[in-house]
């Protein structure tokens, strides 16, 4: 047979759960403490909400350093962002032939998909992607969700301006590996070995 302890019953007596009424206080001392606090609802739309200057709002696009290397669009679980370019050719002073260039023609991003997981953020090697925290895009046709390389252009204008440096913060991860790179390089000196017989010098 189970002690009824074991299930809370009568048996667990009084003395585990504390003094009868306990309980109760405790609640009616929360009920209080809400009570008397200040509340926190803020009166949107007619007050603006004082969000984290890096929030998820919206995806910018800074078209010029854009390359067309298609990384974000390939990553992008979502598959909401569609590139399309064309090649030129650009004469180079002194070279023998012209190099080419990818020209950007289309920039969308849907965002009537978009899970904004900020992957294309982070993949893109060339810093052509930015979150800015502006929220009110919301349309009534889902259509206009669609945002194309000049109204991504525009959020630009939006995009909080990157942390002032941190002299006291951790080093980049690239300086790390470039100063390992460089400790490793360097030509260790020898180990001079004292004659047999030599004076092995004082004593430390
Ligand atoms: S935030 Fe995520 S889902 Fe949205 S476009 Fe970028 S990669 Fe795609
Ligand atoms: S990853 Fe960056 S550079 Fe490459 S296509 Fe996307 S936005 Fe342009």
């Amino acid at each position: 047979m189970s002690d009824p302890s074991e299930h809370g019953g009568p048996a667990g007596g009084a003395s585990e759960r504390g003094m009868p009424g306990a309980g109760l206080v405790k609640g009616l001392a929360v009920t209080l403490k809400t009570m008397t606090s200040r509340s926190t609802t803020q009166q949107y739309p007619d007050v603006a909400p004082e969000l984290p200057p890096r929030s998820r709002g919206v995806i910018a696009l800074s078209e010029e350093n854009c390359t067309v290397c298609m990384l974000c669009a390939r990553e992008c679980p979502d598959w909401c962002i569609y590139i399309d370019s064309h090649k030129e050719e650009v004469a180079v002073p002194g070279a023998a032939r012209p190099r080419q260039r990818n020209v950007l023609d289309k920039f969308d991003i849907d965002f009537s998909l978009c899970m904004y997981c900020g992957i294309c953020i982070e993949v893109c090697p060339f810093d052509a992607l930015y979150w800015s925290p502006e929220f009110e895009y919301a349309e009534y046709d889902i259509k206009d969700l669609l945002h194309d390389k000049d109204h991504l252009g525009q959020w630009m204008a939006t995009v909080p301006p990157p942390p002032a440096h941190d002299p006291n913060g951790e080093p980049a991860k690239e300086e790390t590996a470039a100063a390992r790179k460089v400790a490793a390089a360097r030509p260790t000196p020898p180990v001079v070995r004292p004659e047999p017989g030599a004076d092995p010098g004082p004593a430390s």
